[in-house]
């Protein structure tokens, strides 16, 4: 199995991934580690037990470690500002300047919209749109100095409009919007950033399995057949996070068409 690449294209750069305690997460600090990164991982779980789902930010650590690759982890809940400006604080102490940004983390509710509450609404939005939004407001002033950066969103086909036939029942209303205004400001901030090198992508995933995904119940009978592996989004998230600024911005992209695209196929994960 694969560790570290000692002539890993990522050797010297500090990377920070939110939701790193378990799943799409985690992969993606394996993969980046696994290119030399110093990776710091975010989340709420630090230990595991600390939550009802597995995973936890020692985990995802120990893992990394276990396979040569350097790495720290700074607890954070990403609906809090203080925790936001904490987390960028101490990821810089640890290893210097962010240079690769990835917001992975998201809550999700499947509810109708006509009972969908404000309160949920606001979690969700502030978690998977504000909190990737301000991070990026963090991380930018030093990346547009240094003229270098860059920022990967984790997105979802949820964002793109129901087609008809309707298929789906309703609950998925709110996931859409929160994901298309992430592609949105995806496009927005790399159209800005251009002039100073920042490539600002997304990575939509198809369906993965993880413990997030398990919650909701959406592997069954009907989707196993398209269950992709979690190193195509980690493959995905790396080239990203290593391309030409110039050329590789503004994408919404998803694993398979990329990786064919860049005629690379993915690297087991360590
Ligand atoms: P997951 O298993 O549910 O993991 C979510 C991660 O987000 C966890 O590490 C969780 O950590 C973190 N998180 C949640 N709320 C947080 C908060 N308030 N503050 C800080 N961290 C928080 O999800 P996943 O399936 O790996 O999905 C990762 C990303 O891929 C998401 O953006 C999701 O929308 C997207 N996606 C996934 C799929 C799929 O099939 N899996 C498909 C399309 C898109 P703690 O609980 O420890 O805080």
């Amino acid at each position: 199995m694969a560790g570290v690449n000692p002539n890993g294209t990522l050797l010297g750069k500090t990377a920070l991934i939110t939701g790193a305690s378990r799943g799409i997460g985690e992969a993606i600090a394996v993969r980046l580690a696994m290119e030399g990164a110093k990776v710091v991982l975010s989340a709420r779980t630090a230990e595991a037990g600390d939550s009802k789902l597995p995973g936890s930010l020692h985990d995802t650590l120990d893992r990394i470690r276990g396979l040569g690759g350097e790495a720290a982890f700074v607890k954070a809940d990403l609906s809090s500002e203080a925790d936001r400006i904490r987390l960028v604080d101490e990821a810089t102490a640890a290893f210097g300047p962010i240079d690769i940004l990835v917001n992975n983390a998201a809550v999700t509710f499947f509810i109708p919209v006509e009972t969908f509450p404000k309160k949920r609404f606001d979690l969700m939005m502030e978690v998977q749109v504000w909190a990737p939004f301000h991070l990026s407001q963090l991380v930018l002033p030093s990346m547009r100095e240094r003229k270098s950066g860059w920022i990967v969103n984790i997105s979802s086909p949820a964002g793109l409009h129901p087609k008809q036939p309707y298929t789906r029942r309703g609950g998925g209303a709110v996931y859409g919007m929160c994901k298309a205004a992430l592609e949105r400001f995806t496009t927005g901030l790399a159209s800005e950033v251009y002039d100073d090198s920042v490539a600002v992508n997304v990575v939509s995933p198809g369906l993965v399995d993880t413990p997030g995904v398990a919650v909701h119940g959406l592997i069954n009978e009907q989707t196993k057949d398209r269950v992709q592996p979690i190193e195509f989004i980690a493959e995905a998230v790396y080239q990203l996070a290593k391309g030409d600024p110039k050329t590789m911005t503004g994408r919404i992209d998803y694993a398979e068409p990329l990786l064919a695209e860049l005629g690379v196929t993915p690297a087991e994960l360590a």
